[in-house]
Order: C-alpha cells, then structure tokens, then sequence
C-alpha cells in the first residue's frame, strides 16, 4: 500500500489511519494514539479497575464506530483484501489526508468527537 499524495509506502505525514479489519486492530496511523486515548477514557468511565478489555461485542461495534470517524475525516480510503493464504486472512482499511495540517485537524476532531458518539450510540448498558 502506498500513499496517494507522496508515493511513500512506510507512512507518512498523510497516512491518518491504517485498520486491520480481520483482527479489529489498529496498526500504524496519527491517529492511533488518540484511539489509544478513547479507550482509555472509556474504560475510566465504563469498566471496574480489573477490567482490561471490553465485551467482545462492545470491543467490535467500538471499532466500527471509529473507522466510521476516520472516514469521515478522510480524503482518501484504500481497501486491501490479502486472502491469498489459507487461514491467514488479512483485511486493512487504510485511511489518508492531503496534507498534514488535515491529518492533525482530524485528530483534533476526534478526539473532541468521540466520546459524544460513542455516547450517542448507546450501547453501553450503564
Ligand atoms: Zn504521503
């Protein structure tokens, strides 16, 4: 995968977000760190002091919630499909900026948005 603005395939100033939709996990992106942060904040408000992780249903619709987000902020969306390999299915979803000044306007956002809609979302029986 190689970014649409600048060619570079090992990040780069326009790569927002890069999702690993076979594993919901986040692999590489400015916005990982903030996700790191809605989690956080979540897990403050939602989950007792043992709890690590969130019910695995919660864990996926939290998932769709913030890929939704990084496409709304985002210029451009790549889609990869590696089944190439028996067992090994990969799926990414891979999110970029035109430039860097958008990039940390999104992360502004969402940081600033996340949590109201995730709220709004109601899904945390609470
Ligand atoms: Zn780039």
């Amino acid at each position: 995968m190689s970014c649409p603005y600048c060619d570079s395939d090992d990040g780069c100033e326009h790569l927002l977000l890069v999702a690993d939709t076979a594993w919901c996990a986040f692999e590489a992106g400015e916005l990982v760190s903030a996700i790191e942060g809605f989690h956080e904040k979540l897990r403050a408000k939602y989950l007792g002091l043992d709890d690590d992780n969130f019910p695995a249903d919660v864990e996926r619709r939290l998932f769709k919630i913030i890929l939704d987000l990084a496409a709304s902020f985002a210029d451009k969306e790549d889609n990869f499909d590696l089944n190439d390999r028996p067992g090994l299915s990969q799926a990414y979803r891979v999110f970029y900026c035109s430039t860097a000044q958008r990039v940390s306007e999104a992360y502004d956002a969402f940081v600033r948005q996340s949590i109201d809609y995730a709220e709004r979302e109601r899904f945390f029986c609470v």
